[in-house]
Protein backbone atom coordinates (compact mmCIF):
# COMPACT_ATOMS: atom_id res chain seq x y z
CA UNK A 1 0.00 0.00 0.00
CA UNK A 2 1.25 3.38 -0.40
CA UNK A 3 0.33 6.49 1.17
CA UNK A 4 0.20 9.62 -1.14
CA UNK A 5 0.28 13.49 0.21
CA UNK A 6 -0.58 16.03 -2.23
CA UNK A 7 0.58 19.98 -0.70
CA UNK A 8 -1.03 22.79 -1.19
CA UNK A 9 -0.33 23.85 -4.75
CA UNK A 10 -1.33 20.32 -5.61
CA UNK A 11 -4.60 21.30 -4.62
CA UNK A 12 -5.30 24.76 -5.53
CA UNK A 13 -8.19 24.76 -8.17
CA UNK A 14 -9.78 22.18 -9.91
CA UNK A 15 -7.44 20.94 -12.41
CA UNK A 16 -4.91 20.51 -9.44
CA UNK A 17 -7.27 18.07 -8.15
CA UNK A 18 -8.11 16.12 -11.26
CA UNK A 19 -4.74 15.76 -11.66
CA UNK A 20 -4.43 14.44 -7.88
CA UNK A 21 -7.15 12.16 -9.11
CA UNK A 22 -5.89 10.76 -11.81
CA UNK A 23 -2.54 10.35 -10.14
CA UNK A 24 -4.53 8.39 -7.27
CA UNK A 25 -6.85 6.41 -9.40
CA UNK A 26 -3.19 5.22 -11.95
CA UNK A 27 -2.27 2.73 -8.87
CA UNK A 28 -4.84 0.90 -6.85
CA UNK A 29 -2.29 1.14 -4.51
CA UNK A 30 -2.42 4.43 -3.66
CA UNK A 31 -5.03 3.94 -1.20
CA UNK A 32 -4.56 6.59 1.56
CA UNK A 33 -4.59 10.30 0.18
CA UNK A 34 -3.20 12.97 2.94
CA UNK A 35 -3.91 16.23 1.54
CA UNK A 36 -3.09 20.50 2.19
CA UNK A 37 -5.26 22.82 2.29
CA UNK A 38 -5.90 24.79 -1.20
CA UNK A 39 -2.60 26.11 -2.20
CA UNK A 40 -1.34 29.42 -4.16
CA UNK A 41 -3.10 29.13 -7.60
CA UNK A 42 -0.71 31.89 -9.25
CA UNK A 43 2.16 33.88 -8.01
CA UNK A 44 0.44 36.59 -5.25
CA UNK A 45 -2.62 34.38 -4.41
CA UNK A 46 -3.09 33.55 -0.34
CA UNK A 47 -2.72 30.03 0.69
CA UNK A 48 -6.72 28.72 2.34
CA UNK A 49 -4.49 28.59 5.51
CA UNK A 50 -3.35 32.45 5.97
CA UNK A 51 -7.11 33.08 4.84
CA UNK A 52 -8.02 31.48 7.67
CA UNK A 53 -5.00 32.87 10.27
CA UNK A 54 -6.66 36.29 9.21
CA UNK A 55 -10.52 35.12 9.61
CA UNK A 56 -9.16 33.79 13.57
CA UNK A 57 -7.18 36.78 14.05
CA UNK A 58 -10.22 39.43 12.79
CA UNK A 59 -12.72 37.46 15.33
CA UNK A 60 -10.19 36.93 17.93
CA UNK A 61 -10.22 41.20 17.79
CA UNK A 62 -14.24 41.60 17.47
CA UNK A 63 -14.14 42.75 14.53
CA UNK A 64 -16.55 42.22 11.27
CA UNK A 65 -15.36 38.51 9.57
CA UNK A 66 -17.73 38.46 6.64
CA UNK A 67 -14.89 39.51 4.46
CA UNK A 68 -12.49 37.14 5.53
CA UNK A 69 -15.23 34.43 5.91
CA UNK A 70 -16.61 35.28 1.98
CA UNK A 71 -13.15 34.65 1.00
CA UNK A 72 -12.52 31.04 2.52
CA UNK A 73 -15.55 29.98 1.20
CA UNK A 74 -15.11 31.48 -2.26
CA UNK A 75 -11.94 29.52 -2.27
CA UNK A 76 -13.91 25.66 -1.80
CA UNK A 77 -16.96 27.23 -4.37
CA UNK A 78 -14.83 27.85 -6.95
CA UNK A 79 -13.18 24.36 -6.45
CA UNK A 80 -17.04 22.51 -6.11
CA UNK A 81 -18.59 24.41 -8.99
CA UNK A 82 -15.38 23.49 -11.29
CA UNK A 83 -15.68 19.97 -10.31
CA UNK A 84 -19.34 19.83 -10.65
CA UNK A 85 -19.83 18.96 -7.13
CA UNK A 86 -23.01 20.46 -6.70
CA UNK A 87 -24.18 23.01 -3.55
CA UNK A 88 -24.13 20.82 -0.43
CA UNK A 89 -20.45 20.19 -0.18
CA UNK A 90 -20.48 24.38 -0.35
CA UNK A 91 -23.13 24.65 2.32
CA UNK A 92 -21.31 21.96 4.57
CA UNK A 93 -18.30 23.94 4.64
CA UNK A 94 -20.20 26.93 5.78
CA UNK A 95 -21.76 25.68 8.14
CA UNK A 96 -18.73 24.25 9.69
CA UNK A 97 -17.10 27.34 9.03
CA UNK A 98 -19.39 28.95 11.33
CA UNK A 99 -19.50 26.57 14.08
CA UNK A 100 -15.92 27.27 14.07
CA UNK A 101 -15.81 30.88 14.20
CA UNK A 102 -18.92 30.46 17.24
CA UNK A 103 -16.21 29.27 19.48
CA UNK A 104 -14.54 32.67 19.82
CA UNK A 105 -14.10 33.31 23.63
CA UNK A 106 -14.53 30.07 24.62
CA UNK A 107 -11.48 28.47 23.46
CA UNK A 108 -8.32 29.80 24.78
CA UNK A 109 -6.62 32.10 21.93
CA UNK A 110 -3.95 28.95 20.67
CA UNK A 111 -6.92 26.66 20.85
CA UNK A 112 -9.44 28.87 19.06
CA UNK A 113 -6.47 29.29 16.00
CA UNK A 114 -5.51 25.83 15.63
CA UNK A 115 -9.41 25.11 15.23
CA UNK A 116 -9.69 27.88 12.48
CA UNK A 117 -5.99 26.72 11.02
CA UNK A 118 -7.29 23.15 10.47
CA UNK A 119 -10.52 23.68 8.57
CA UNK A 120 -8.15 24.04 5.55
CA UNK A 121 -7.09 20.35 5.54
CA UNK A 122 -10.45 19.29 6.64
CA UNK A 123 -12.78 20.67 4.59
CA UNK A 124 -10.18 20.32 1.71
CA UNK A 125 -10.98 16.44 2.63
CA UNK A 126 -14.38 16.18 2.56
CA UNK A 127 -13.85 18.05 -1.11
CA UNK A 128 -11.22 15.70 -2.58
CA UNK A 129 -13.53 12.62 -1.23
CA UNK A 130 -16.45 14.61 -3.10
CA UNK A 131 -14.86 14.47 -5.90
CA UNK A 132 -13.55 10.76 -6.41
CA UNK A 133 -16.97 9.65 -5.49
CA UNK A 134 -18.59 12.19 -8.86
CA UNK A 135 -16.13 9.79 -10.51
CA UNK A 136 -17.77 6.41 -9.66
CA UNK A 137 -14.97 5.92 -6.88
CA UNK A 138 -15.61 4.32 -3.68
CA UNK A 139 -13.81 7.01 -1.77
CA UNK A 140 -14.55 8.07 1.83
CA UNK A 141 -12.81 10.99 4.43
CA UNK A 142 -11.64 9.69 7.38
CA UNK A 143 -10.94 11.93 10.31
CA UNK A 144 -7.67 12.49 12.81
CA UNK A 145 -10.40 11.92 15.35
CA UNK A 146 -12.32 8.85 14.44
CA UNK A 147 -8.88 7.21 13.48
CA UNK A 148 -7.43 8.34 16.75
CA UNK A 149 -4.60 10.64 15.64
CA UNK A 150 -3.96 12.31 19.20
CA UNK A 151 -1.64 14.65 19.91
CA UNK A 152 0.57 16.61 22.56
CA UNK A 153 2.31 19.55 23.53
CA UNK A 154 1.66 23.26 23.02
CA UNK A 155 -1.22 24.27 20.16
CA UNK A 156 0.53 25.31 16.38
CA UNK A 157 3.66 23.03 17.45
CA UNK A 158 1.97 20.02 18.16
CA UNK A 159 3.62 16.02 18.17
CA UNK A 160 2.66 12.75 18.11
CA UNK A 161 1.33 10.78 20.99
CA UNK A 162 3.37 7.31 20.43
CA UNK A 163 0.26 5.66 21.67
CA UNK A 164 -1.38 6.83 18.61
CA UNK A 165 0.18 4.38 15.61
CA UNK A 166 -1.43 1.37 17.16
CA UNK A 167 -5.06 3.07 17.27
CA UNK A 168 -4.42 4.51 13.63
CA UNK A 169 -2.91 1.37 12.05
CA UNK A 170 -6.00 -0.49 13.68
CA UNK A 171 -8.62 2.08 12.54
CA UNK A 172 -6.81 1.16 8.84
CA UNK A 173 -7.35 -2.08 8.90
CA UNK A 174 -11.06 -1.95 8.16
CA UNK A 175 -10.91 0.66 5.28
CA UNK A 176 -12.33 -0.46 2.02
CA UNK A 177 -11.65 2.04 -1.15
CA UNK A 178 -9.61 5.30 -1.36
CA UNK A 179 -9.34 7.33 1.77
CA UNK A 180 -8.68 11.02 1.96
CA UNK A 181 -7.28 12.35 5.05
CA UNK A 182 -6.93 15.70 5.90
CA UNK A 183 -2.69 16.48 6.91
CA UNK A 184 -1.72 19.15 9.64
CA UNK A 185 -3.73 18.58 12.57
CA UNK A 186 -4.87 15.79 15.15
CA UNK A 187 -6.37 16.06 18.24
CA UNK A 188 -5.55 16.43 22.15
CA UNK A 189 -6.82 13.59 24.77
CA UNK A 190 -9.29 16.00 25.60
CA UNK A 191 -10.90 15.95 22.19
CA UNK A 192 -9.68 19.86 20.95
CA UNK A 193 -8.30 20.69 17.42
CA UNK A 194 -4.34 20.76 17.63
CA UNK A 195 -1.94 21.51 14.63
CA UNK A 196 1.63 20.60 13.67
CA UNK A 197 4.08 23.43 12.93
CA UNK A 198 3.38 25.46 9.06
CA UNK A 199 3.76 22.66 6.67
CA UNK A 200 2.40 19.91 8.74
CA UNK A 201 0.72 17.96 6.49
CA UNK A 202 3.66 16.44 5.68
CA UNK A 203 4.19 15.17 9.22
CA UNK A 204 0.48 13.36 9.08
CA UNK A 205 1.71 11.71 5.73
CA UNK A 206 5.00 10.15 7.44
CA UNK A 207 2.91 9.45 10.30
CA UNK A 208 0.05 7.41 8.22
CA UNK A 209 2.93 5.55 6.18
CA UNK A 210 4.49 4.30 9.31
CA UNK A 211 1.50 3.61 10.97
CA UNK A 212 0.58 1.12 7.98
CA UNK A 213 3.95 -0.08 7.22
CA UNK A 214 3.64 1.66 3.52
CA UNK A 215 5.54 0.13 1.10
CA UNK A 216 6.42 4.09 0.25
CA UNK A 217 5.53 7.30 1.47
CA UNK A 218 5.14 9.83 -1.72
CA UNK A 219 5.18 13.45 -1.19
CA UNK A 220 3.98 15.07 -4.01
CA UNK A 221 4.89 18.41 -4.34
CA UNK A 222 5.75 21.15 -7.75
CA UNK A 223 9.45 19.65 -8.35
CA UNK A 224 10.77 16.97 -10.68
CA UNK A 225 12.88 15.85 -8.20
CA UNK A 226 15.17 17.68 -5.42
CA UNK A 227 17.86 19.78 -6.82
CA UNK A 228 21.64 18.66 -5.70
CA UNK A 229 22.19 22.30 -4.67
CA UNK A 230 19.89 25.78 -4.25
CA UNK A 231 18.66 26.34 -7.44
CA UNK A 232 18.43 29.78 -6.48
CA UNK A 233 21.60 29.98 -5.85
CA UNK A 234 22.69 28.11 -9.17
CA UNK A 235 20.02 28.46 -11.95
CA UNK A 236 21.69 25.95 -14.02
CA UNK A 237 21.37 23.15 -11.65
CA UNK A 238 17.67 22.63 -13.18
CA UNK A 239 19.27 21.77 -16.35
CA UNK A 240 21.06 18.93 -14.87
CA UNK A 241 19.66 15.88 -13.32
CA UNK A 242 17.75 15.77 -10.55
CA UNK A 243 18.94 13.56 -7.02
CA UNK A 244 16.85 9.96 -8.69
CA UNK A 245 17.98 8.66 -4.69
CA UNK A 246 19.07 9.03 -1.26
CA UNK A 247 19.83 7.81 1.85
CA UNK A 248 18.02 8.96 5.17
CA UNK A 249 21.53 10.22 6.51
CA UNK A 250 22.04 11.86 3.69
CA UNK A 251 18.66 14.02 3.51
CA UNK A 252 19.62 14.72 7.18
CA UNK A 253 22.67 16.08 6.30
CA UNK A 254 21.46 18.50 3.50
CA UNK A 255 18.63 19.25 5.51
CA UNK A 256 20.62 20.34 8.95
CA UNK A 257 22.60 22.95 5.94
CA UNK A 258 18.86 24.12 4.79
CA UNK A 259 18.25 21.91 1.80
CA UNK A 260 14.52 22.51 1.42
CA UNK A 261 13.68 18.46 1.10
CA UNK A 262 11.70 18.33 4.30
CA UNK A 263 11.88 19.46 7.35
CA UNK A 264 13.25 16.63 9.99
CA UNK A 265 10.31 16.56 12.07
CA UNK A 266 8.03 15.98 9.13
CA UNK A 267 10.00 12.44 8.01
CA UNK A 268 11.39 11.43 11.70
CA UNK A 269 7.50 8.96 11.86
CA UNK A 270 8.85 7.69 7.83
CA UNK A 271 12.30 7.06 8.55
CA UNK A 272 12.15 4.91 11.83
CA UNK A 273 9.87 2.66 10.57
CA UNK A 274 12.42 2.34 7.45
CA UNK A 275 9.59 3.43 4.83
CA UNK A 276 10.99 4.77 1.91
CA UNK A 277 10.12 8.43 0.56
CA UNK A 278 9.41 9.47 -2.76
CA UNK A 279 9.51 13.37 -3.72
CA UNK A 280 7.37 13.42 -7.10
CA UNK A 281 5.39 16.07 -9.05
CA UNK A 282 1.93 16.09 -9.41
CA UNK A 283 2.73 17.81 -12.35
CA UNK A 284 4.66 15.37 -14.19
CA UNK A 285 3.40 12.33 -12.88
CA UNK A 286 5.96 10.42 -15.44
CA UNK A 287 8.91 11.65 -13.54
CA UNK A 288 10.29 9.31 -10.65
CA UNK A 289 11.15 11.89 -8.59
CA UNK A 290 13.85 11.44 -5.68
CA UNK A 291 13.94 8.10 -3.38
CA UNK A 292 14.73 8.52 -0.01
CA UNK A 293 15.71 5.61 2.12
CA UNK A 294 17.94 3.24 3.78
CA UNK A 295 20.42 2.24 1.69
CA UNK A 296 21.10 3.39 -1.91
CA UNK A 297 24.19 2.16 -4.68
CA UNK A 298 26.82 4.24 -4.40
CA UNK A 299 29.32 5.18 -7.00
CA UNK A 300 32.84 5.77 -5.16
CA UNK A 301 33.97 9.55 -5.36
CA UNK A 302 30.27 11.16 -5.93
CA UNK A 303 28.39 13.48 -3.82
CA UNK A 304 24.61 13.92 -3.65
CA UNK A 305 24.51 17.36 -2.92
CA UNK A 306 26.02 20.48 -1.51
CA UNK A 307 23.85 22.62 0.77
CA UNK A 308 24.85 25.76 2.79
CA UNK A 309 23.30 27.46 5.69
CA UNK A 310 23.62 31.09 6.64
CA UNK A 311 23.57 32.68 10.14
CA UNK A 312 26.10 30.98 12.16
CA UNK A 313 28.82 32.79 14.55
CA UNK A 314 31.80 31.54 15.98
CA UNK A 315 32.89 32.06 19.53
CA UNK A 316 36.62 31.86 19.52
CA UNK A 317 38.19 30.88 22.79
CA UNK A 318 42.28 31.63 23.20
CA UNK A 319 45.05 30.39 26.13
CA UNK A 320 47.83 29.27 25.86
CA UNK A 321 48.51 25.96 27.50
CA UNK A 322 44.71 25.45 27.09
CA UNK A 323 45.26 21.20 26.61
CA UNK A 324 46.57 20.95 29.75
CA UNK A 325 43.54 22.16 31.63
CA UNK A 326 41.34 19.67 32.79
CA UNK A 327 37.63 20.73 32.70
CA UNK A 328 38.40 23.77 30.31
CA UNK A 329 35.51 22.44 27.93
CA UNK A 330 33.24 21.78 30.30
CA UNK A 331 33.05 24.84 31.88
CA UNK A 332 32.81 26.54 28.40
CA UNK A 333 29.74 24.73 27.28
CA UNK A 334 28.38 25.58 30.88
CA UNK A 335 28.10 29.02 30.31
CA UNK A 336 26.55 28.27 27.13
CA UNK A 337 24.20 26.02 28.98
CA UNK A 338 23.28 28.46 31.89
CA UNK A 339 22.82 30.97 28.93
CA UNK A 340 19.53 28.58 26.88
CA UNK A 341 22.64 28.56 24.28
CA UNK A 342 22.39 25.18 22.46
CA UNK A 343 26.02 24.88 20.30
CA UNK A 344 26.56 22.95 16.70
CA UNK A 345 30.05 22.53 16.12
CA UNK A 346 33.14 22.56 18.60
CA UNK A 347 36.40 22.35 16.27
CA UNK A 348 39.31 22.82 18.58
CA UNK A 349 43.42 24.11 18.31
CA UNK A 350 46.23 23.37 20.90
CA UNK A 351 45.51 26.56 22.99
CA UNK A 352 41.59 27.70 20.64
CA UNK A 353 38.76 26.28 21.28
CA UNK A 354 36.08 27.29 18.68
CA UNK A 355 32.07 26.68 19.46
CA UNK A 356 29.90 27.40 16.66
CA UNK A 357 26.39 28.38 17.74
CA UNK A 358 23.36 29.62 15.63
CA UNK A 359 22.75 33.82 15.01
CA UNK A 360 19.57 33.73 16.77
CA UNK A 361 20.59 32.27 19.93
CA UNK A 362 23.27 34.73 20.29
CA UNK A 363 22.22 38.28 19.23
CA UNK A 364 24.25 41.08 19.12
CA UNK A 365 22.99 42.57 22.46
CA UNK A 366 23.69 39.31 24.26
CA UNK A 367 27.12 39.17 23.27
CA UNK A 368 28.50 41.28 25.99
CA UNK A 369 27.17 39.36 28.93
CA UNK A 370 28.15 35.98 26.96
CA UNK A 371 31.84 37.07 26.71
CA UNK A 372 31.91 38.38 29.99
CA UNK A 373 30.81 34.90 31.78
CA UNK A 374 33.31 33.29 29.61
CA UNK A 375 36.10 35.59 30.84
CA UNK A 376 34.77 34.65 34.81
CA UNK A 377 34.42 31.05 34.31
CA UNK A 378 37.81 29.49 32.12
CA UNK A 379 40.06 32.85 32.26
CA UNK A 380 40.80 32.60 28.64
CA UNK A 381 43.79 35.04 26.94
CA UNK A 382 41.20 36.05 24.21
CA UNK A 383 37.62 35.55 23.15
CA UNK A 384 36.13 36.76 19.92
CA UNK A 385 32.66 36.35 18.32
CA UNK A 386 32.72 36.18 14.49
CA UNK A 387 29.81 36.81 13.04
CA UNK A 388 27.90 36.41 9.28
CA UNK A 389 29.26 33.00 8.61
CA UNK A 390 27.74 30.23 5.89
CA UNK A 391 28.19 26.59 6.67
CA UNK A 392 28.62 24.73 3.48
CA UNK A 393 28.02 21.27 3.41
CA UNK A 394 29.04 19.14 1.33
CA UNK A 395 27.23 15.05 1.34
CA UNK A 396 27.49 11.90 -0.35
CA UNK A 397 27.57 8.10 0.82
CA UNK A 398 30.35 7.92 -1.72
CA UNK A 399 32.71 10.15 -0.18
CA UNK A 400 33.52 7.51 2.55
CA UNK A 401 36.96 6.00 1.84
CA UNK A 402 37.33 7.76 -1.09
CA UNK A 403 40.14 10.40 -1.12
CA UNK A 404 40.62 13.82 -2.40
CA UNK A 405 37.00 14.89 -1.98
CA UNK A 406 38.20 17.34 0.78
CA UNK A 407 40.64 18.70 -1.75
CA UNK A 408 38.31 18.80 -4.12
CA UNK A 409 36.23 20.99 -2.60
CA UNK A 410 39.18 23.61 -1.39
CA UNK A 411 40.69 23.36 -4.51
CA UNK A 412 37.07 24.72 -6.38
CA UNK A 413 36.95 27.58 -3.42
CA UNK A 414 40.65 28.35 -3.67
CA UNK A 415 40.50 29.02 -7.10
CA UNK A 416 37.58 31.40 -6.33
CA UNK A 417 39.84 33.34 -4.26
CA UNK A 418 37.40 32.25 -1.29
CA UNK A 419 39.36 31.83 2.44
CA UNK A 420 37.83 29.36 4.24
CA UNK A 421 37.43 29.94 8.36
CA UNK A 422 37.02 26.43 9.32
CA UNK A 423 36.35 22.71 7.90
CA UNK A 424 34.92 19.82 9.95
CA UNK A 425 34.42 16.34 8.73
CA UNK A 426 32.53 13.89 10.75
CA UNK A 427 33.98 10.29 11.52
CA UNK A 428 30.90 8.84 9.20
CA UNK A 429 32.88 10.61 6.50
CA UNK A 430 28.95 11.14 5.03
CA UNK A 431 29.56 14.86 4.69
CA UNK A 432 31.84 17.85 5.65
CA UNK A 433 31.48 20.97 6.61
CA UNK A 434 33.51 23.94 5.92
CA UNK A 435 32.57 27.56 7.08
CA UNK A 436 33.23 30.61 5.15
CA UNK A 437 32.38 34.26 5.57
CA UNK A 438 28.29 34.76 4.22
CA UNK A 439 28.99 37.08 2.14
CA UNK A 440 31.13 34.40 -0.56
CA UNK A 441 28.20 32.07 0.18
CA UNK A 442 26.84 32.11 -3.50
CA UNK A 443 30.46 31.92 -5.13
CA UNK A 444 30.91 29.37 -3.26
CA UNK A 445 28.12 27.12 -3.53
CA UNK A 446 28.43 27.29 -7.47
CA UNK A 447 32.30 26.73 -7.10
CA UNK A 448 31.56 23.55 -5.48
CA UNK A 449 28.75 22.39 -7.68
CA UNK A 450 31.20 23.01 -10.55
CA UNK A 451 33.46 20.90 -8.81
CA UNK A 452 31.34 17.67 -7.78
CA UNK A 453 28.22 18.44 -10.85
CA UNK A 454 29.70 20.32 -14.11
N1 LIG B 1 -1.84 24.19 5.19
C1 LIG B 1 -0.80 24.18 6.16
C2 LIG B 1 0.17 25.31 5.88
O1 LIG B 1 -0.01 26.08 4.96
C3 LIG B 1 -0.13 22.86 6.29
C4 LIG B 1 0.44 22.26 5.02
O2 LIG B 1 0.13 22.72 3.93
O3 LIG B 1 1.21 21.31 5.10
O4 LIG B 1 1.14 25.44 6.60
Amino acid sequence: MKVCKFGGSSLANASQINKVMDIVLADPTRRIVVVSAPGKRFDGDTKVTDLLISLANAALKGENTDREFGAVIERYAEIAQELNLGEEIVRKIEMDMMDRVAQVGKLSEPEFMDLMKAAGEDNNAKVVAVAFEARGKKARYASPKETGLVLTGEFGNATIDPDSYATLSRAFSDFEGIVVYPGFFGYTKEGKVATFPRGGSDITGSILAAAVCADVYENFTDVDSVYPCDPRIVPEVKNGEGIATMTYREMRELAYAGFGVFNDDAVIPAVRARIPINIRNTNRPSEPGTMIQQSRRVIPGTVVGVASADGFINIVVEKYLMNREIGFGRRLLQVLEEEGISYEHMPSGVDSQCVVVKEQFLPKDREHKIIAAIKKHVNPDFVTIERDLTMLMVVGEGMCYTPGMLAKACLALASAGISMSMVNQGSSEVSFMIAIRSQDRDAAVSALYKAFFG
